[in-house]
């Protein structure tokens, strides 16, 4: 768990490399949806342009899809579940050991999201700060034209988090009363060090 644009994404990346578990981001199978312009994708599109979280049915059937391709295997949520209702139904199916949640402040997550372009058709990213493009506003495979994600403009980071910190008391509440279910908080503001944390804490609690 974590605030968007709070690093999910890249300690999820590391934990990829460093652990033997597979990644499914609830994020990422929408914007492929949209973006190939499936009829899930069609009905998504607003609620993710606005910043607005998906219908939970929409995005239950994707979770559900998703983990049938990846039986047996240690999962990592990404971005799932996000309303209590949604963990709730999560609980039928799926069992939770371990929830990692990062604490970043907000005044760093809208100030690093005004820096992150992206190239739409390959999903590469860049950071103007510290993971530049050669040539600003392109993509340097490509040479096409870097874009904003419409929900990282700075209006729509605001309603992101605004909706995230209501869910978020909730749902540590739902996952700390959920019988073994580990919730481990990280905080600070640099993925680079939070992850060495997040990593020490896995690797001693679990045999992964
Ligand atoms: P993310 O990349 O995880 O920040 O997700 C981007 C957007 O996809 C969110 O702002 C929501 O609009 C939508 N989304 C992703 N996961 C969920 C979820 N579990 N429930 C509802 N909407 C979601």
């Amino acid at each position: 768990m974590g605030a968007p644009g709070g690093g999910k994404g890249t300690i999820a990346k590391k934990l990829l490399k460093d652990f033997k578990i597979t990644a499914i981001s609830t994020g990422n199978i929408l914007r492929s949806h949209i973006i190939d312009k499936t009829p899930i994708g069609k009905e998504a599109e607003s609620y993710v342009k606005d910043g607005k979280l998906v219908p939970d049915s929409v995005v239950l059937n994707i979770l559900k899809q998703e983990l049938d391709t990846k039986k047996g295997e240690t999962i990592l949520l990404d971005g799932f579940p996000r309303t209590p209702a949604q963990a709730e139904k999560l609980k039928e199916f799926f069992s939770v050991d371990v929830v990692v949640n990062l604490e970043v402040p907000h005044d760093v997550i809208a100030d690093r999201m005004s820096q992150r372009w992206i190239h739409m058709a390959s999903g590469r990213t860049y950071a103007y700060d510290y993971n530049p493009p050669k040539v600003k506003g392109l993509d340097d495979v490509t040479g096409e034209e870097l874009e904003q994600r419409p929900d990282d403009k700075a209006e729509v980071v605001k309603a992101r988090l605004v909706t995230y910190e209501a869910q978020k008391t909730p749902l540590l509440a739902h996952f700390r009363a959920l019988e073994g279910c580990t919730v481990e908080t990280f905080k600070g503001s640099e993925s680079n060090v939070i992850y060495p944390e997040v990593k020490a804490f896995l690797s001693n609690t679990f045999q992964l």
